[in-house]
């Protein structure tokens, strides 16, 4: 089969974002954008404009700034939904507006108690109207594969007529099996009037654990564009993998018929940073970018890949930018060599980020011999604060005496201000965080709380990542030592900064339930 390109719609920064608990900054959404466009995603959906004030700076500023890449916007179909996209997507080169409605019967009836005429009059003015501010609109009947297929057919024929672009078939509770998507995907191409002027987009919820095969399914019958999130990021469930959706095409592009304009190299780097940035860990077995993805342990196996290493892998961990020649820097490694480096990995540092973190580099170099890519990562994501820091880390001091509880005393500073406090706990970081509680006057619930080595070996930097909850809300902090509870109490410091300047901030507004 000739192989026709798929276009790669990520929604990790939408749908991904609605994941409970991946609150993600502005500033860390326009990294993953920044990382995105190199991984070669064709759209972006960069937000919903007009659920909060966030959603909307977040999607202004990437439309703004990341090059390459159409730069999408959600948007339910009303008027001021619709203009809030616009708004936010006024300076990109290329946008899109992406407009949504429910058609299935329980969705008009309960949720948006319509009647089928007045959605379809809703869907066609809600298209008409995104056409004014772009000739790029994509459509999706939210809950489309619970909808009834005679009024698929007609929403989706009235909608082309309108202007429409892209046609997107959401399963939007995750409900629908592959077989049948692929006969729904089929069906629409066979029966909507003047669809072949357009393109036809999966987005597949993993509720079922389907999301990926289901999209493959509507490719097999004709879609070509997939709606995907990187880690399978998305509400409950998830959506369909990007990398797994993305490999698959690229493994199978003979039976699929397809390919895509992804630079697989840059999937692993991806998925690492937004599995940082949202706290969302990957699990081991996870496929494709789980840390045992390509570990071949049993005795057999490795034999056979000794001999041939196709006799068990169908991919090898170069494609997704695993292995290959690794860099690794020392003590002796010069300023000029540590810019180069940070660049290759994607971090563009201010003269004073690159002064701070080079500091901290050989602060780290000295007591541990070689640096890896991943510390090099972790050390930025540590210095370089995507808020402001209201609350630093002066001092810590903590006695582990066997059989005494543990006591810990720590010095915060704030505006030029140190104030100290001691506490004793059930363990170590226990003991710590009760300090750092009585020190900033601040008691969030802690909800979650993960130390991970950022590399192997015993000299490995520790990562801390831990979630705190205040009035509904979480926040994320992490933190990075070579100390594991030095790293500890960092990460906490910077959830309770995160909060604060959250609160200072016009706040993420109320959630709007609706969603594709
Ligand atoms: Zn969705």
């Amino acid at each position: 089969m000739p192989e026709e390109k798929v276009i790669i719609f990520d929604t990790t920064l939408r749908d991904g974002e609605q994941s409970p608990g991946a609150a993600l900054s502005i500033n860390e959404k326009l990294e993953i954008a920044q990382q995105l466009a190199k991984l070669g995603v064709d759209i972006i959906e960069a937000g919903f404009p007009v659920s909060s004030p966030a959603q909307f700076e977040a999607t202004r500023l990437i439309a703004e700034q990341v090059k390459g890449p159409t730069i999408a916007g959600l948007a339910r179909a009303n008027t001021k939904d619709i203009e809030a996209a616009a708004n936010a997507l006024a300076a990109a080169k290329k946008r899109r507006i992406h407009t949504f409605i429910a058609t299935s019967p329980i969705h008009m009836k309960n949720k948006l108690k319509k009647t089928p005429v007045e959605v379809l009059k809703m869907a066609v003015e809600a298209v008409r109207f995104a056409k004014t501010f772009t000739n790029d609109v994509e459509f999706s009947p939210e809950d489309a594969c619970r909808s009834e297929m005679p009024f698929l057919i007609e929403i989706l024929t009235a909608v082309v007529e309108a202007g429409a672009t892209t046609l997107n078939i959401p399963d939007t509770v995750g409900y629908i099996l592959p077989y049948e998507y692929g006969q729904i995907i089929a069906k629409l191409k066979s029966d909507v009037r003047g669809i072949e002027k357009c393109i036809i987009s999966t987005h597949c919820h993993n509720d079922l654990g389907m999301a990926v095969a289901n999209s493959l399914a509507g490719v097999r019958n004709g879609a070509r564009q997939v709606e995907c999130a990187v880690n399978g990021l998305g509400e409950r469930a998830g959506n369909a993998a990007l990398e797994e959706v993305v490999m698959a095409i690229h493994t199978r592009a003979n039976f699929l018929g397809a390919r895509t304009g992804i630079n697989t190299k840059e999937i692993y780097r991806t998925s690492q940073m937004v599995s940082r940035l949202t706290g969302f860990v990957v699990q081991p077995n996870k496929a494709i970018v789980g840390a045992n993805a390509f570990a071949h342990e049993s005795g057999v196996h490795v034999d056979g890949m000794l001999k041939d290493r196709t006799t068990y892998e169908i991919m090898t961990p170069e494609t997704i930018g695993l292995g290959g020649s690794r860099m690794v820097l020392g003590r002796h490694t010069g300023r000029h060599g540590f810019i180069d480096r940070c660049k290759h990995l994607g971090f563009t540092l201010s003269k004073e980020e690159t002064e701070t973190t080079y500091q901290k580099f050989l602060e780290i170099a000295d007591k541990k011999k070689e640096v890896f890519d991943e510390d090099i990562a972790a050390i930025i994501n540590d210095e370089i604060h995507v808020v402001e820091h209201l609350y630093e880390l002066e001092h810590l001091r903590v006695i582990i005496d066997t059989g005494t509880a543990p006591t810990a005393e720590v010095s915060i500073k704030s505006k030029g201000k140190s104030k100290s406090a001691s506490a004793e706990g059930d363990g170590p970081v226990d003991a710590v965080y009760e300090a750092i509680r009585k020190a900033t006057g601040h008691s969030p619930q802690l909800e979650s709380y993960a130390i991970r080595a950022v590399t192997g070996g015993k000299e490995a930097l520790g990562e801390a990542t831990v979630k705190i909850i205040e009035k509904d809300c979480t926040y994320l902090g992490r933190g990075v030592s070579t100390d594991i509870i030095e790293a500890s109490a960092k990460a906490y410091v910077d959830a309770i900064n995160r909060m604060m300047s959250k609160k200072k901030d016009k706040g993420q507004g109320k959630r709007i339930a609706d969603s594709v």
